[in-house]
């Protein structure tokens, strides 16, 4: 279905939703808040967004009959994880209207692409190369490929998964082996000072906003907390939010997305890497649900169901978000108890370690430096 000039979904519609994690969870959440409706499509009967839905299906992403069913119950569909099956969207978008669309989606699911375009748009990434086996790996290490380097999967990785190291050529055999035969990407290691996100939303009208800049620093590959601001130079700031807006147009992009940067002292300034992109929700901006004038999941469901985006300003000098991963969720009660503390469970059964199980956010009463 061709994007129509788009009128806003009235209180009342229902919004599917692919996905059922926690990132469905919370937006379905905020789509109750606004009066709409959600329905949750996933594969798993335990999802956590099904406590929090109006409706919800199980269903393979490849089932088109259960697609179809759900098609015609929904205005308009969107998802919360980027592994979902571009012809999944492709066959929903026949139906209904699918924000973001396809053509974002593809992009975000290939490290390759998505370092393509951000070059094209005059972003710098990470060096980088294509390699499909042991031996084009190897033929790049010779050829003056530098290490320390990263070989990482082209698709389907997420908090360091599919992820090797390269420090000399001889580990090369083991790090081919551990992407198992996968289309893989090989990364120069960069060597940031920080990292860094933004999470934006660009409207159906071309409206686009941005939070402000977050800094996340990660233990085991998993995100562990978020601050913002992030401690970056005020023109810094500005040029990442510019290279998201950019990226977001040439992908006629509607709803929230995440850019991922690594922040480089070079001759005395910073420069941003793009490091990735999610074309959804993103756990870097929690801190938004209890630290800005909108959340963005809130901002997701206005900008896919055509209203107008809200403001996306600090409601204090700062905000902080902590993960609560695996066992960390047992302190519960002690996070409930402390003045200041937002909790956010999920609401998932089993704490399984590195499984994000809720997170905790705090206002800041000073800006960070
Ligand atoms: P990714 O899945 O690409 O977000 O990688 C997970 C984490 O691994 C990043 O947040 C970084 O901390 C680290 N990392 C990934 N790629 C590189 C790189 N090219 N250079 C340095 N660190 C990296």
């Amino acid at each position: 279905m061709t994007e129509k000039a788009m009128t806003a979904l009235p209180p009342g519609s229902t919004i599917g939703i692919l996905g059922g994690g926690q990132l469905g969870r919370m937006l379905a959440m905020a789509a109750a808040r606004l009066g709409l409706k959600s329905h949750i499509y996933a594969p798993d009967a335990n999802s956590p967004a099904f406590d929090v839905a109006a409706a919800h299906t199980i269903g393979a992403y490849e089932d088109e009959v259960r697609l179809a069913a759900f098609a015609e119950a929904i205005g308009v569909a969107t998802y919360e994880f980027e592994n979902i099956p571009v012809p999944t969207v492709e066959f929903l978008s026949k139906r209904v209207p699918v924000r973001p669309g396809a053509k974002a989606l593809a992009c975000a699911q290939d490290r390759i692409n998505e370092k393509m375009l951000a070059r094209q748009l005059g972003a710098m990434t990470a060096e980088f190369a294509p390699i499909d086996s042991l031996e084009a790996l190897i033929k790049a290490l010779d050829g003056g490929f530098a290490v320390p380097a990263v070989l990482k999967t082209r698709r389907f990785g997420y908090d360091g998964k599919g992820q090797a190291k390269i420090l000399k050529r001889s580990d090369a055999e083991a790090a081919w082996a551990a992407m198992r035969d996968r289309p893989s990407i090989l990364e120069s290691f960069v060597n940031f000072r920080a990292e860094v996100s933004i999470v934006a939303a660009r409207a159906s009208d071309g409206t686009f906003k941005a939070f402000d800049v977050t800094e996340n620093e990660h233990r085991d590959h998993i995100l562990h907390r978020s601050v913002a601001p992030a401690r970056l130079a005020a023109d810094v700031a500005a040029e990442a939010i510019a290279a998201a807006q950019k990226i977001a147009e040439s992908l006629d992009y509607i709803g929230v997305f995440a850019i991922e940067f690594f922040v480089v002292p070079e001759n005395g300034r910073d420069r941003l890497y793009v490091n990735e992109m999610a074309p959804r929700v993103h756990n870097s901006g929690h801190w938004t649900m209890d630290g800005a004038l909108t959340s963005q999941f809130e901002q997701h469901i206005r900008a896919v169901a055509g209203w107008p985006l809200g403001s996306t300003q600090l409601k204090a000098p700062g905000a902080e978000m902590i993960n609560l991963i695996g066992d960390d969720i047992l302190a519960w009660q002690k996070i409930a108890a402390e003045p200041g503390a937002f909790l956010h469970h999920y609401g998932k059964k089993v704490a399984r370690p590195g499984r994000k199980m809720g997170h905790v956010n705090r206002l800041l009463t000073k800006t960070p430096r």
